[in-house]
């Protein structure tokens, strides 16, 4: 009860047009149908594997939401992403892409990583506008790669507010490719805002927040 619960406080609480992605690294099968049945449609996980094991100890429960790949993604796990994600939120390279792009024979929707915090260890485009509009020209060409937009971390902090910078500058990448005419129509998700910082990112202009910590409770 009491993670439905939190899940439809937070839904409630938000505008319409918000999409949450319930992170549920280290959360077991019980707990996940809990935010299932409470109407969850979006499922993260960072790790390939424990996906996997997730998705399958939910039967029939893990065709009734889209899967999320939200942590970084290892060249040779593609493959098996590719059987249970519906979305990649972590491209962080042209060459992740076109690795993606050779093993994938439907197509897959993808979010493009930055590095908002320009961090050595953290994935994701450095926030070079000029490099970044090309690396999105040439992720668009890739034929089995569907791009939706733009999701960023942020360092780690011990004030939320003090990630209000980090995702700015990430809004106003997104809205320089939004507003550019080739490229404007793949930037439909900013994906940014965890449990500690949504409410700061929604404010920032995300309309993806990706939330565990504030449904299940704090991580074990
Ligand atoms: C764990 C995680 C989240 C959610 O974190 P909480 O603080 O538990 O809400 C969001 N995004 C990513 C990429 C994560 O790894």
């Amino acid at each position: 009860m009491r993670i439905a619960n939190n899940y439809k406080k937070i839904i409630s609480s938000l505008p319409k047009d918000v999409r949450v992605i319930v992170a549920a690294k280290t959360r077991t099968p019980e707990e996940i149908i809990q935010v299932i049945e409470a109407g969850a449609k979006d499922i993260g996980h960072n790790y390939v594997q424990e996906a996997i094991n997730s998705f399958s100890a939910l039967g029939d429960f893990s065709k009734e939401v889209n899967w999320h790949m939200i942590g970084h993604l290892q060249k040779n796990k593609i493959n098996k992403a590719l059987e249970i994600f519906d979305f990649i939120q972590t491209v962080d390279s042209y060459d992740k892409a076109v690795a993606i792009n050779k093993r994938c024979d439907d197509n897959i929707d993808v979010l493009i990583e930055i590095n908002s915090g320009d961090e050595k260890s953290k994935s994701g485009l450095t926030k070079n506008i000029e490099q970044i509009f090309n690396t999105v020209e040439k992720i668009i060409s890739l034929n089995h790669i569907n791009l939706c937009g733009l999701m960023t971390m942020g360092p780690v902090v011990d004030n939320p507010e003090s990630l209000r910078p980090f995702f700015k500058e990430t809004f106003n990448i997104f809205k320089l490719l939004s507003d550019d005419n080739e490229l404007g129509k793949y930037m439909k998700i900013l994906s940014m805002g965890m449990s500690d910082s949504y409410k700061i990112a929604l404010e920032e202009g995300s309309n993806m927040v990706r939330i565990g910590s504030a449904i299940f409770g704090p991580r074990r």
